[in-house]
């Protein structure tokens, strides 16, 4: 099932936070949506989840709005919890989903915390976990990895290229780090304006500066990959 949006405007007033976007994002690639702050990124992903969720995408938001008062486990537990089977109860596959979702975000022994009392990072990797979880087609991760440390951040990135490479899943990732992005991924959606700039499965340098206003520098580093920094 590809994700086919095409025309998507959201005004917010007067602001046209995303203006006629158009992209068909085809299965079993990891998307990253980059482009400078206020750009139009949280709304895009935001509109395609309400748009073509029909619960075949799992979403986690840039934040978290208000108290949850759940713990990590009963937190995590709510990805697999859908409509037609509401007070169903858990199955022995969803008690796996989870589990397996607690123990590839490292979360073991955090199961009992109440979510409200994690750090940032806790936070994100316990968000991270209930999308994994939930065992989806696509899922959409808004910044996933906004407060979290190097190790963490590729404990995320690394789960998501498995997912992709092996079971064939696919992702559409708003990130910051481009060179996370780089790495990572396999095609980038570049935007400005609220616009799709473009979309390419190599980065350089001159898209960078057009859409950041900036000046980049690329360096390959040892092991070839290539890597860009802001001058
Ligand atoms: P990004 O995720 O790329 O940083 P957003 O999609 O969050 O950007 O926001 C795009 C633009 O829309 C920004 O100018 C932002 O201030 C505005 N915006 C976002 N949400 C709202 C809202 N609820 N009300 C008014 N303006 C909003
Ligand atoms: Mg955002």
């Amino acid at each position: 099932m590809s994700i086919n949006a095409q025309n998507i405007t959201v005004t917010y007033g007067k602001k046209t936070a995303l203006d006629n976007f158009s992209f068909e994002f085809t299965e079993e690639k990891i998307y990253a949506v980059l482009g400078p702050n206020g750009c139009g990124k949280s709304t895009l992903v935001k509109a395609l989840v309400n748009k073509y969720a029909n619960g075949n995408i799992a979403y986690v938001a840039q934040e978290t709005l208000g108290v949850i008062n759940l713990t990590v486990q009963e937190y995590i537990e709510l990805g697999r919890y859908n409509p037609g089977k509401f007070f169903g109860g858990l199955s022995e596959e969803d008690k796996n989903k989870v589990m397996q979702a607690i123990d590839v975000m490292e979360l073991a022994g955090l199961e009992n915390r109440l979510f409200d009392t994690l750090s940032g990072g806790e936070k994100q990797r316990v968000m991270a976990a209930r999308a994994l979880a939930q065992d989806a087609l696509w899922t959409i991760l808004d910044e996933p990895s906004a407060s979290l440390d190097v190790k963490h951040t590729s404990l995320i990135m690394n789960t998501v290229r498995q997912l992709c490479d092996q079971d064939k899943k696919s992702f559409i990732i708003v990130l910051h780090d481009i060179n996370d992005a780089a790495r990572y991924a396999d095609e980038f959606i570049l935007m400005k304006d609220g616009k799709l700039v473009k979309s390419t499965n190599k980065l350089d340098v001159e898209d960078l500066n057009s859409i950041y206003d900036t000046n980049f520098e690329k360096i390959t580093s040892k092991d070839g990959r290539e890597l860009f920094y802001a001058t």
